[in-house]
């Protein structure tokens, strides 16, 4: 691996870590999902219970996993991660959940992809806190049981349509994440100002916060693109101007949309006279995988409105042309 990109993302993730929020009460928007969380992690803590299972979904960085780490502190339990992917074997969960302590919180990122005979094992650990294990093969193999301690399972997942409902069943508290709006993008950067030490005036993170698509780890990656002009290129403080100067040399436009975002209209457009157009055509023509279309790029898209879903594929909408800069063609507009 190339050690300067490794270091790179390293320190990045350093930093990510600094500006996260460690209490519910510093974790900004998602007022809904937040109040409910208070109430179900108050009532946990006075039962002396673990806190029921708990599934966030909603688009990358909003902060699901943020959100898992800050129940684990609430609640006063370890916090243990771990992936769907990762999970190759049931032995590698059963691994996991036999060392668990009492009420902890069990984070697992990306559950959609998790194995069927992994989540096979999931299931009488989530409700009965018990693990079936298969001992031996053929006729001697025998089924012995195993007690758990009681846990929280937060699953995390921007599919949720792609889970089984099984499985979907077994969470007592499911949770839907937002787009953040402007001003609460707002307040997480000034706040991420502050704590890099930032001299940053209201209109400078408010034009990050304006162009962060919704998404607090967008807002946090852009600021420290921002900050590192600042510092090289400005007086160090974080302006308006030199907010926009950086970000439209980091290709993000007036609407916070990246390359990958304009390549997607601007093929819907160019190719296909807005739609519709099918997510698997449009995959092989960018040459994305069909899943970072619709968990990365579309959600976004669709939410500014400037795309539409119908039953036979996306479409531009009317914004998207205007965004585009182009008029939406006679038959489009049917
Ligand atoms: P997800 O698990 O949904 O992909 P994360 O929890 O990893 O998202 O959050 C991504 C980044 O955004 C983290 O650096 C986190 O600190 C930051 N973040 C997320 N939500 C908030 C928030 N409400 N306030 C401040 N920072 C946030």
């Amino acid at each position: 691996p190339d050690p300067t990109l490794r270091g790179e993302r390293m320190e990045g993730e350093a930093e990510d870590r600094a500006l996260r929020p460690q209490k519910l009460e510093e974790f900004i928007g998602q007022a809904e999902a937040r109040a409910n969380l208070r109430v179900f992690i108050d009532s946990a803590r006075m039962r002396g219970q673990a806190m029921d299972h708990t599934l966030f979904h909603g688009p990358p960085g909003l902060g699901k996993t943020t959100l898992a780490q800050i129940m684990a502190r609430e609640l006063g339990v370890n916090f243990k991660m771990t992936s769907g992917p990762v999970l190759a074997r049931a032995g590698d969960l059963a691994a996991i959940l036999t060392n668990l302590e009492a009420r902890d919180v069990l984070f697992i990122d990306e559950i959609h992809r998790m194995n069927p005979a992994v989540e096979e094992v999931l299931y009488p650990a989530m409700e009965d806190f018990e693990l079936d294990l298969v001992i031996g093969e053929g006729p001697a193999a025998r089924t012995v049981r195993i007690e758990l301690q009681p846990f929280t399972l937060v699953g995390a997942t921007t599919r949720l349509g792609l889970l089984t409902t099984p499985l979907r069943d077994r969470f007592g508290i499911p949770t839907r994440l937002q787009f953040y709006t402007v001003d609460e993008l707002d307040l997480i950067v000034a706040r991420g100002a502050r704590l890099m030490g930032i001299k940053a005036e209201p209109d400078g993170t408010q034009e990050i916060a304006r162009r962060a698509r919704g998404t607090p780890r967008i807002a946090g990656r852009l600021l420290r693109r921002v900050v590192d002009f600042a510092l090289v290129e400005g007086d160090g403080r974080l302006t308006r101007e030199l907010a926009d100067m950086a970000l439209t040399r980091l290709g993000v436009d007036d609407l916070g949309l990246d390359s990958a975002d304009r390549r997607y209209l601007t093929l819907m457009a160019e190719h296909y006279g807005g739609g519709p157009v099918g997510v698997e055509t449009l995959s092989a023509a960018l040459s994305e995988s069909r899943d970072a279309i619709e968990e990365v790029i579309e959600p976004y898209l669709l939410q500014q409105g400037l795309i539409l879903r119908t039953p036979r594929g996306r479409m531009l909408g009317h914004l998207g042309w205007r965004h585009l800069g182009m008029d939406m063609p006679k038959a489009a507009q049917a």
